[in-house]
């Protein structure tokens, strides 16, 4: 008989081989996971009293926290839908998230409660809001510990589930324009954790530190296969270097995955302060997004911490490639294996990943040539919520074309140009803003740094840095773009330098480009969005 592939079976795994084990530490309060899964339960009971069903959207406002992660199990196990939502969106954002997915029960950390009082009447479906760390309910909004602790431990009976039911409903970044509601189900999460805890070697000897905040595609999966382990989970509700080594130190932390440039500020802070390496700690840290090799050099040197690229997005599960390098080419030089790193590396078990060209045909290894990457697979999302047309113009013939441009090496690894709507097309050539920025962050004054396309009278578009520099050194507009110019082709070469104390970020840490863009574009369609 074939068994559905669901998610809470995870848990369940987890219970029978790791009962007295500790699942979660969130700030002072720490739960094994038998008592995890009894507050799990108790979650579920009062769902149901709240009228929650199958299918139902529930959904989550909360830092990372041991009651954001109660929230993917009790959710799931009555086959209701988990709605993580983005921390760092405005109230109106919620109101069409929450409206769009029509949420029937919302969690709210308290520190957030404030962006959803002033539109709460504005919630259509929204018919219960329960808070997090609130003491006692008022009149208002109901207190989560006082609701949970009226609600029984044990087991629940759950209801008939298929794999192929909705589990997840996750917005996208925002990045490039409005969000978009991504489904997934309980078999892309599920086929995804697998191959997520095999090419990421979890164990029962982890212990991770959430610093991706778990809203985003689930801190990439991982209350999912981290729990399926048995590995401890210590939740980071706010990132700031200084906390994130000290619970390095702590509690022995071994994994981390997070945003390059959170991973950069961890690589300035040890620069400031020092850092030694416990020898119990850290044996991969894993960040997505294009890393220069010099800067996988610096983490694997300075913090002496494995470094892993992965890539991938909310809409396939999300993880398609990693850059991990096999056994067999452990006799490589650390200059190859950082240039290798620096790469998307090989797809995942479970999906096929190509780069296809303007004519559909599959671009060839080593040809230089660059195209669009496609996935098809297991992770692959069913589409987004309510959003036909969305669907359509990215699930073509089988196939969900990513936006990302690449090009393939000789051994078949995907480096990435850059997203499409990133690339600069200066005089009719491209440029990838990624590799500019690559040769900026060599230069030791250079904290962080966005490139973008401006309009250009003769060129059409030409490249335009924005810098941070670094505390305490100081640089020029002149001195960088002859850097730039003495590493790169002259045309790649940024025409103006901008400087900047702060770049605006999404809440996972990613630069956001199109904010950047759109005061120089404002007469023209093009990167507005
Ligand atoms: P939106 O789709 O709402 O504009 P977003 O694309 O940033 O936002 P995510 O799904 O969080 O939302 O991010 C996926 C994107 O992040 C990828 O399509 C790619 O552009 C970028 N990305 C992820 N990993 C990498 C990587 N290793 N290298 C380069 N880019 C990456
Ligand atoms: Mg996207």
């Amino acid at each position: 008989m074939k068994v559905p592939l669901l998610l809470p079976q995870f848990l369940d795994r987890a219970v029978k081989l790791y009962r007295d084990k500790t699942a979660v530490i969130d700030e002072l309060k720490e739960f094994t996971y038998a008592e995890v899964n009894e507050r799990v339960n108790q979650l579920s009971r009062g769902l149901m009293d709240l009228g929650i069903e199958k299918g139902d959207r529930v959904a989550y406002l909360a830092p990372n926290s041991s009651e954001m992660y109660e929230g993917f199990y009790g959710v799931l196990q009555l086959g209701a839908v988990i709605v993580p939502l983005n921390t760092r969106l405005i109230p109106e954002d919620y109101v069409y998230i929450l409206n769009h997915s029509e949420t029937k029960v919302l969690f709210v950390d308290h520190e957030l409660y404030s962006q959803i009082e002033p539109v709460k009447d504005q919630l259509k479906t929204v018919k219960s809001i329960i808070v997090h760390g609130l003491e006692i309910s008022g009149n208002g909004p109901i207190a989560y510990e006082q609701w949970l602790s009226k609600y029984e431990k044990d087991g629940i009976g759950r209801p008939e589930m298929e794999e192929d039911d909705l589990a997840t409903l996750l917005y996208t970044s925002g990045t490039t324009g409005k969000p978009k509601g991504v489904m997934l189900t309980h078999r892309s999460n599920y086929l995804h954790a697998l191959s997520s805890m095999h090419h990421l070697r979890v164990s029962d000897r982890d212990i991770l530190l959430h610093v991706l905040p778990m809203f985003h595609v689930n801190g990439w999966g991982s209350p999912f296969y981290y729990t399926a382990n048995g590995a401890t989970q210590v939740c980071l509700r706010k990132v700031q270097p200084g906390d994130i080594f000290r619970k390095i130190n702590d509690y022995g932390v071994t994994v981390m995955h997070m945003a390059p440039t959170v991973l950069n500020s961890l690589l300035q802070y040890a620069e400031v302060n020092g850092y030694s390496k416990q020898p119990q700690d850290i044996r991969i840290v894993i960040a997505g997004s294009a890393p220069p090799p010099a800067f996988v050099k610096r983490v694997e040197e300075e913090l002496k911490w494995e470094f892993i690229q992965v890539y991938g997005m909310t809409e396939a599960s999300p993880l398609i490639t990693t850059s991990i390098i096999r056994d067999t080419q452990q006799h490589l030089q650390p200059e190859e294996k950082y240039r290798l790193k620096a790469k998307a590396g090989y797809p995942f078990i479970g999906s096929d990943v190509r780069v296809f060209n303007e004519f559909g045909e599959e671009v060839k290894p080593n040809s230089q040539e660059i195209g669009e990457i496609a996935v098809r697979g297991n992770g692959v999302m069913e589409g987004y919520w309510n959003n036909q047309e969305g669907t359509d113009e990215v699930i073509r013939g089988g196939w969900y074309y990513t936006g990302d441009m690449a090009v393939v090496d000789e051994d078949g690894n995907i480096e990435i140009a850059d997203r499409k709507k990133d690339i600069i097309i200066s005089g009719g050539e491209n440029i990838s803003s990624i590799e500019v920025e690559g040769v900026l962050y060599e230069h030791p004054a250079v904290q962080e740094v966005a490139v973008i396309s401006v309009p250009h009278e003769k060129w059409g578009e030409t490249p335009q840095a924005i810098v941070v520099i670094k505390d305490g050194l100081l640089t020029s507009e002149e001195e960088l773009i002859a850097f730039a110019r003495s590493k790169l082709a002259h045309f790649k070469a940024p025409t103006k330098v901008i400087f900047t104390d702060e770049l605006p970020k999404t809440a996972s840490g990613k630069i956001q480009k199109v904010h950047l863009r759109k005061e120089f574009w404002k007469e023209k369609e093009k990167f507005v969005n």
